[in-house]
């Protein structure tokens, strides 16, 4: 597969900008006034639960779907009505992809490349790519899950393209495939591919993306590093006291515990202390059998979407413009 090359002057506009965009369905909103710009290169992942617009926004960047109003542009250029000029440089993996079932994978995705113009090299750089070299001659029907679900990812990738749409890409796979497909993604990036990433694994978001936005009920409402909502919203660290040890109170009293809770056979005493909590505690009891836990994104994910079902923030702020 050809690497992207790096635009120049105007071709130097975010992969995708999205300004106000609204869509509904009937009498309800699915998706609510979101602006966002995605950076070329930029891993960003697509946070929020089941039926927050997740969907209907990329469908909008795909140009699959037309917006109700806002603007969306896609390498500077809209995607609606149908864009022919962007198509070959856009790929797109989704939930449903579609496949010729009774080809071998090999014929599978030979005809999927022949759609865009890419040749057969690109096809076994492809298979080898998504882990799928030595099945080339496996009818499609007879793929497991993880394997059909590495095909739909290839015939995503096959023409070469800039910016990638990959929806839940690990659901079907173990935690195996889950890692082996996070290289090939990391390899993606390394190559300078845009990346637009729908997922409901945290983990997986906090590791591979560079930046995530958070949907709920339509809106966006955050979008920031991983790491930096961790450290803006996180609730800092949890300590874990087997009970028995220190009772409830004594906790609560120490110097820097914000809240204590029993949780399976712990005290959960959370902190933003953390070293002031574990010595305190090493000074009543000893640190056997204390564990930590630091936050992560799924901590703060619970928290910005259920605070967000409940009072859906205003836009999130979404600097870009401003750096660009
Ligand atoms: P997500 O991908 O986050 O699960 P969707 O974009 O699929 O969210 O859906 C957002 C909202 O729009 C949901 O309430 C869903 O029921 C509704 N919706 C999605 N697609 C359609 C459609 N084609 N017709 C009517 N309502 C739809």
């Amino acid at each position: 597969m050809s690497a992207p090359t790096p635009g120049t002057g105007p071709g130097d506009r975010p992969a995708v900008e999205a300004v106000d965009v609204t869509k509904s369905y009937g009498a309800s909103r699915a998706v609510d006034g979101v602006s966002l710009a995605i950076r070329r290169g930029e891993f960003f992942g697509l946070l929020g639960p089941n039926g927050a617009g997740k969907s209907t926004l990329v469908e909008i960047m795909e140009g699959l779907r037309r917006a109700d109003s806002g603007t969306v542009r896609v390498f500077g250029e809209s995607p609606w009505p149908r864009n022919t000029r962007l198509l070959p440089r856009l790929g797109v993996q989704t939930q449903s992809s579609a496949f010729f079932v009774r080809q071998t994978v090999h014929e599978h995705l030979r005809t999927v490349a022949a759609l865009f113009g890419a040749d057969r090299a690109a096809v076994d750089a492809t298979l080898e790519t998504v882990g799928l070299a030595g099945r080339e001659r496996v009818r499609v029907d007879d793929l497991s899950g993880g394997q059909r679900q590495r095909l739909a990812i290839a015939s995503a990738l096959v023409h070469g393209p800039e910016l990638i749409f990959l929806d839940e890409p690990t659901a079907a796979l173990d935690p195996e495939g889950r890692r082996d497909l996070w290289q090939v993604l990391r390899g993606l990036k390394a190559e300078g591919r845009t990346i637009v990433y729908t997922t409901h694994h945290l983990d997986e978001a906090e590791a591979l993306c560079d930046r995530v936005g958070i949907l709920v009920a339509g809106k966006l409402v955050v979008t920031d590093e991983p790491q930096h909502l961790i450290r803006t919203f996180g609730t800092g660290s949890r300590l874990l006291v087997p009970l028995g040890r220190l009772d409830e109170q004594q906790a609560r009293e120490l110097p820097g515990v914000d809240a204590v809770d029993v949780q399976g056979g712990h005290l959960v005493l959370e902190t933003r202390a953390t070293g002031r909590v574990l010595a305190a505690v090493d000074a009543l009891t000893g640190l056997d059998g204390v564990q930590t836990r630091t936050a992560s994104l799924e901590d703060v994910y619970l928290e910005l979407t259920a605070r967000g079902a409940a009072h859906p923030a205003p836009h999130a702020t979404d600097n870009l413009e401003q750096q660009a």
